[in-house]
């Protein structure tokens, strides 16, 4: 990894950028994540970064795709942890681009905690997370102000990749609240049918926003009894979100957002 370069005091010169590089759309970049990709020397590429936004990085830039798709991923985070640690320590500019914002759901914890261990320098720059671009997406305030007192984000998926035992569904079941969960797609059945149980309406709007803000997003309006099988039959290939809330009420009226299936699966 260690190529020569004309400056000879390089060496001491690596550091760690986290940089989120939002859900997909290369314009919501930050303008401090393009100055970023712009410096980097090496790119550690997450599987959830379109691909458009690596043409905003330095061509010069060496690229490695350290995706972790559907693989045990502590042993798989401690591979990145290192290779990021030892690239740095070669003196090295590496930006660790992630999907939406590092510090939501983003491992972020184990990264800073592995560079700062090694005496590296570590910068974050945050990105526009998956939430805030399914809600702009649809035009729905995620926190209207006679609807909703709460937001609250919530993993779909445990270490164990199962419905984490954990989740408090008092909160989920809280009309007054906002939920917008991240890795629904395996257990969102399930967690509709616990949020159910746990007292949340059975018509309480449920919007699932697959692959937000890229050319391919599709938006899945039911209410949240229904969801699962809206989602089941859609076949969802690609990042999800589902959002719940009666906030969404309005993305479940037919042709309110540009994506076909929202109008199809709301009017069923
Ligand atoms: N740090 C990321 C979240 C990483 S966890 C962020 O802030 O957005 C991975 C989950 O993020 C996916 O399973 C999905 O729930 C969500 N996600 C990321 N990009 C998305 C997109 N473009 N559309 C919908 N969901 C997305």
């Amino acid at each position: 990894m260690a190529e020569t370069t004309d400056e000879g005091a390089r060496d001491d010169n690596g550091s760690v950028t986290l940089v989120g590089a939002g859900p997909g759309d290369p314009e919501l970049l930050t303008l401090r994540a393009v100055r970023a990709l712009q410096a980097a020397d090496i790119i550690l590429v997450d599987d959830l970064v379109a691909p458009g936004i690596l043409d905003f990085a330095r061509r010069e830039a060496k690229k490695m795709l350290v995706g972790k798709t559907g693989h045990g991923p502590s042993c798989r985070q401690d591979e990145i942890n290192a290779l990021m640690v030892t690239l740095a320590k070669a003196g090295k500019r590496v930006v660790r681009l992630k999907g939406g914002d590092p510090m939501i759901f983003g491992r972020a914890t184990e990264e800073i905690a592995a560079c700062r261990a090694a005496g590296i320098p570590v910068e974050v720059v945050p990105g526009i997370s998956a939430a805030q671009g399914a809600a702009s997406r649809l035009g729905v305030s995620l926190t209207h102000r006679e609807r909703a007192r709460r937001l609250q984000y919530v993993t779909g998926h445990g270490s164990d990749g199962r419905l984490p035992a954990d989740i408090d569904w008092k909160s989920i079941a809280d009309p007054s609240a906002t939920t917008i969960v991240y890795m629904p797609v395996k257990t969102h059945a399930a967690f509709a049918a616990a949020a159910i149980a746990a007292g949340l309406d059975a018509a309480t709007p449920a919007v699932a926003v697959i692959n937000a803000t890229r050319p391919d997003e599709t938006v899945i309006a039911a209410t949240i009894a229904e969801l699962p099988q809206h989602l089941a039959a859609a076949a969802v290939a690609g990042p999800a979100v589902v959002m719940i809330g009666s906030v969404f009420a309005r993305a479940m009226t037919a042709d309110e957002t540009s994506a076909p299936s929202a109008s199809q699966a709301a009017g069923r």
